[in-house]
């Protein structure tokens, strides 16, 4: 069950790096496809009706004459992005297992799907053998034709730091 509430977004093009982020952190997040014109992804918006998350003030106004809610921002720094996008959303940011993906409904970073535990064996020939080898615990995508398998490698100590460093930011609101 996700601690969060039940907001969708959809981010534009320019902004994949934040998308796949807030997937992580168990965030519904669709990514615009880069190659289609603005008119399409306010079209898409609206009938997918999810807050749209874009640095295009442009868009933006178009999406603020639509009513249709959107959320600007105007830095490129990954960890203010998040801020601003949950503190929009009031969301009461807390990942307390940070390690325990499936605790905060974490999303699979490609395709958005939800994740699940797999069983070390259940990885074997799919994963390097030195990864194999190096780690216990595994994740998969639920969705079978993504399929992504994914461990907490040396990535994962970034990850767990802009994670940590939002906990913080919210915990002293609290
Ligand atoms: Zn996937």
């Amino acid at each position: 069950m996700n601690q969060f509430n039940s907001s969708r977004f959809i981010v534009d093009a320019m902004l994949v790096k934040l998308g796949k982020f807030m997937r992580i952190i168990g965030l519904d997040t669709e990514i615009v496809d880069n190659s289609i014109a603005d008119d399409l992804v306010i079209q898409q918006v609206i009938e997918k009706d999810r807050v749209l998350v874009t640095m295009d003030k442009l868009l933006y106004k178009r999406m603020q004459k639509k009513e249709q809610e959107t959320i600007f921002l105007d830095t490129d720094i990954l960890e203010a992005q998040l801020i601003h996008v949950l503190k929009s959303e009031n969301i009461a940011f807390l990942i307390e297992d940070i390690d325990n993906p499936i605790s905060y409904d974490s999303r699979c970073s490609l395709c958005n799907s939800l994740l699940k535990t797999m069983v070390k064996k259940e990885v074997k020939g799919k994963v390097p053998e030195t990864t194999y080898t190096s780690f216990e615990d595994f994740w998969g995508c639920q969705n079978e034709t993504c399929g992504k398998i994914y461990w907490m490698g040396s990535h994962w100590r970034g990850i767990r730091k802009t994670i940590t460093s939002i906990n913080d930011s919210f915990s002293e609101n609290r």
